[in-house]
């Protein structure tokens, strides 16, 4: 056996991972990557068909972000950012301001705002990993939201009313305790209810497995062709009025927009997280957008340009808006959050960096005389660190030139047409796509729709037998996720989806 490999098997606990299985076997040691390529130190080569868990954007030893780290190198690699400001940092958070207020004014002209613009997410505060960014902005809502209070109602009852949060069922935002209490996937947080604070959860479009959906099975996107009277989002509504109900109105809804990613590749249908916002800002909400997974181009093109409106009668479809580069998945609907949390690709998937974006209004509430101690209490070691806020300046420098945003339009086309070869087998239910992420969802039957018990791993096993045609990615139960990197070639697309394929065969029928 390779000796990194024993010594992995020796020392290393994986996360998510059942050790006991992982034991069993020699473990896929990488020793380097090029572009969507991964090589191991037997020098086999492999895809990266999940861009190594969500977070490489232009491919392995990218040039231009190589570039960028070796001259912060060449400068200094890391120095504090509690007392001390820094070069890229400073830049970077200038630039994710600029990059995410590209829809504030179309969402203002839904509700009249002064000049000073509201909506404005013009403050950066940087964390290392999509938990902590999550953990940020739950943080500063609550004790925005306990600071709200204190000003209307006076202290007493500002103790007792504890502000609450409203997430979707099978939401994931991280594994940190905080980022457990948001999400509600019981097999992973089950454990840790005696830790953690309660949250509330609503219904998540899921049109594959939704009660509502009066659709029999089809051989499309179920969100395609679902029929039904948007009863998920009736359920958000019910949601906001019985807790307003209780005299104690939700803080905030904290969501991921366009795609549930770890809750299975879950897609919400058109118009979801724009009805869905309105909702929430009705009611008096904060909007706290996970964007870990889908920032960064993920969503690519897909409809909508800021002032697109949606209605309950729209079933999506129809008219295309031309091309828009959105970096955001709300940008899509015109959505502006309150909070921005953003990670996984952030630094094009180099190194682990973390941003929570929020708005003045928030960022004032923590102003005071240094005694009034209204200090944001929070930080880590690594904040702002300059070889991070290096690497991401030059992705998103990438990301923002025309020839990504062609790149990108070009492979999500592709994978369009690549996925559609996937409707022959019977143990596809759905394969659903949202820009250049796609969950397939593997069933026993797809006229049944009936799904593969957990301990069959049927998931697992069809990843197995990518791994071995030379494709690696990682399932959510039984669904196969497929997310390449922008520089993934139309032959390495066919190869993925080849592969997918080949073992849907081979692993779930053979
Ligand atoms: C991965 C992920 C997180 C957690 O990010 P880490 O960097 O793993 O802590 C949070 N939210 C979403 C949507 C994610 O995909």
């Amino acid at each position: 056996m390779n000796k990194f490999a024993q010594l992995d098997r020796q020392f290393v606990w994986h996360p998510f991972t059942q050790m006991r299985d992982w034991l069993q076997s020699e473990p896929i040691v990488i020793a380097e990557g090029k572009g969507a390529v991964l090589r191991d130190v037997q020098g086999r080569e492999y895809l990266d068909a999940n861009s190594s868990i969500w977070t490489n954007l232009h491919g392995h030893q990218h040039p231009k972000i190589d570039t960028a780290i070796r001259r912060q190198l060449g400068k200094i690699a890391h120095s504090s950012a509690l007392g001390l400001a820094n070069e890229p940092a400073s830049v970077l958070a200038g630039k994710l301001v600029e990059a995410a207020n590209s829809c504030a004014e179309a969402d203002e002209s839904r509700t009249p705002s002064s000049a000073s613009s509201p909506r404005r997410l013009q403050k950066v505060f940087f964390s290392d990993d999509g938990s902590t960014a999550l953990e940020v902005a739950l943080k500063l809502a609550y004790e925005f939201t306990r600071r709200q209070h204190g000003k209307t109602a006076g202290q007493a009852s500002s103790r007792a009313r504890q502000p609450k949060f409203l997430s979707l069922e099978g939401a994931y935002h991280g594994d940190t305790v905080g980022a457990v209490a948001l999400g509600h996937i019981d097999l992973f947080h089950r454990g840790y209810s005696g830790l953690l604070f309660r949250t509330d959860k609503v219904m998540a479009p899921y049109c594959y497995r939704c009660p509502f959906n009066r659709a029999g099975p089809e051989r499309a996107e179920a969100r395609e062709y679902r029929k039904c009277r948007w009863e998920c989002i009736g359920k958000v509504e019910q949601r906001f009025s019985a807790q307003k109900k209780k005299r104690n109105p939700y803080a905030a809804l904290v969501f991921e927009p366009l795609m549930q990613g770890a809750a299975g590749m879950i897609p919400q249908p058109q118009g979801w997280l724009r009805q869905a916002a309105d909702m929430a800002r009705a009611h008096g909400a904060l909007l706290i957008a996970d964007e870990v997974m889908t920032g960064f181009g993920r969503t690519g093109f897909v409809a909508a340009t800021c002032d697109r409106r949606t209605s309950p009668g729209d079933s999506g479809g129809g008219h295309r808006p031309p091309l828009q580069p959105n970096l955001f998945a709300c940008q899509h609907e015109g959505v502006q959050p309150d909070f921005l949390c953003l990670a996984k690709g952030l630094t094009g998937g180099y190194l682990p960096m973390a941003a929570t974006l929020t708005t003045q209004n928030i960022f004032d509430a923590f102003l005071g005389k240094y005694d009034e101690f209204k200090t944001f209490f929070h930080g880590h070691s690594y904040t702002a660190n300059q070889l991070g806020a290096a690497a991401a300046l030059a992705s998103l420098e990438m990301l923002q030139s025309p020839e990504s945003a062609h790149a990108r339009s070009a492979l999500e086309k592709t994978l369009r047409q690549e996925l559609e070869t996937l409707w022959s087998s019977p143990n596809v239910g759905d394969v659903r796509q949202v820009g250049l992420m796609a969950g397939v969802e593997l069933v026993k039957d797809w006229q049944t729709r009936e799904p593969f018990a957990l301990p069959e791993r049927a998931g697992i096993r069809v990843c197995e037998a990518m791994a071995r045609r030379g494709v690696l990615t990682r399932p959510i139960g039984n669904v196969i996720v497929l997310m390449p990197p922008y520089c993934t070639t139309r032959t390495q697309v066919r190869r993925m989806v080849a592969a997918l394929a080949d073992s849907v065969e081979t692993a779930l029928r053979g």
